[in-house]
């Protein structure tokens, strides 16, 4: 177990806790960068939003993918430049727009956003150039779209280019697709790039002579399960140099983004927590963990999910759930002697069961059990304010072998 002994030390002051590493970040940030040496990351800071995380993530040179004013905030104060931040999410009020208008781009989710934007800088006076999200006419596997809540329809938009020329306070200098997470496959992945390179340039040709970048959004997975294979991020890395070097033949001057939460850190992070009761009851027996479903609620989704499945293995609906098995339990003791248990959490309420009838080495109490995978989509999604518990701490391992709380 990688770091081990961090772990067993900080057991010692926390009943539970993440700790997210910062060697592992850099591993992960610095394979992209040298995988696609002519593509800028954004850092989707929505995944892990935690201060040292996204000072790490920022550090190798990546953006920000920024889902709310306040990301865009704390982005900005971090010391990221406007347009390095790029400001994506359906439903944003005006005092949004507004209040991010000088600290990042923003991209217009809708019709009627890319309206009020036109509205706020007509009354400040100013052109603002943003980028505008699209609802392509394709998917990651097929060549038709789908209905989204997500950004403008790809038709609906070229039909309106009498509306875009009207906006005489907006200049629209890119364009944002996001269609999916936790993709592994990176043949998947590279034809959907593709498709986004014909898109780009007839938006180009067709709506935004001035475009300067295309953001291809996320896909790029990590490995949940024990069986999943990892993304080849070195196929994938030439394959899409290859498709931007011929991109920028034609178009030197677009660049081109692609964002990333989960990749950057979702290996980096594990959650930790203790063997607060043992008991048996009918035969069961149930070890009673710190802050379970509401400290770290994926594994207890899980467990719900295959509950109400009929499907031996259902479909992943990120970032609530991965897969049945996306997450491994090791308990952090010397025990040679294995126990069927099943782990539990300390709420009042039955459903935070996080595994059921799993063998592990014989717990006793106050033992430290680790969970993986939990650098991404883990902290954030937690229902911390359930029956007002000591919620987990969160933890920053620098590399030189500090503690950061904060
Ligand atoms: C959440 C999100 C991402 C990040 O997805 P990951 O699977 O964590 O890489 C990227 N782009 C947009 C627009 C998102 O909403």
């Amino acid at each position: 177990m990688k770091n081990r002994d961090v772990i067993l030390q900080q057991a010692e002051q926390y009943n539970s806790f993440y700790l997210y590493d910062e060697a592992t970040i850099r591993t992960y940030t610095q394979a992209l960068k040298e995988h696609f040496p002519n593509i800028t990351f954004l850092y989707s800071l929505k995944t892990n939003p935690f201060k040292p995380v996204v000072q790490t993530v920022f550090s190798e040179g990546f953006g920000a993918d920024a889902a709310s004013l306040a990301e865009v905030q704390l982005s900005s104060h971090l010391g990221l430049p406007k347009n390095m931040v790029q400001y994506s999410a359906p439903g944003k009020l005006k005092a949004d727009i507004e209040a991010a208008l000088d600290k990042a781009i923003i991209i217009a989710d809708s019709l009627h956003e890319l309206q009020l934007i036109e509205e706020i800088a007509a009354a400040q006076n100013k052109t603002v150039s943003i980028g505008v999200r699209i609802n392509p006419n394709f998917t990651f596997t097929a060549d038709k779209g789908t209905p989204s809540k997500f950004g403008i329809d790809e038709e609906v938009l070229f039909a309106h280019t009498d509306f875009l020329q009207n906006l005489n306070h907006v200049e629209i200098i890119g364009i944002h697709v996001h269609l999916r997470s936790q993709e592994l496959n990176a043949q998947i992945i590279k034809s959907y790039y593709e498709k986004m390179f014909t898109l780009a340039q007839k938006v180009q040709q067709h709506l935004a002579p001035s475009l300067q970048f295309v953001n291809m959004g996320s896909g790029l997975g990590i490995p949940y399960a024990e069986k999943d294979s990892a993304l080849d991020i070195t196929y994938l890395g030439a394959e899409t140099t290859k498709l931007a070097n011929q991109f920028k033949q034609h178009f030197p001057n677009i660049n081109i983004f692609i964002e990333t939460g989960r990749y950057a850190v979702g290996k980096s992070g594990i959650y930790a927590t203790k063997a607060i009761d043992i008991k048996e009851s009918g035969g069961t027996k149930f070890v009673i963990l710190n802050n379970t479903l509401n400290g770290f609620i994926r594994p207890s989704l899980a467990q719900l999910v295959m509950h109400y499945s009929h499907d031996e293995n259902p479909a992943g609906s990120e970032p609530l759930f991965t897969s049945k098995d996306a997450f491994t339990f090791q308990v952090l003791n010397d025990a040679t002697e294995q126990e069927t248990v099943t782990l539990v959490g300390n709420l009042c309420t039955a459903t935070d069961v996080i595994a059921k009838s799993i063998t592990l080495p014989k717990m006793e109490l106050n033992d430290v059990i680790v969970i993986n995978n939990a650098g991404s989509y883990a902290a954030v999604i937690s229902p911390m304010q359930f029956s007002s518990l000591v919620p987990p701490a969160q933890l920053f391992l620098s590399a030189n072998g500090y503690i950061l709380s904060e």
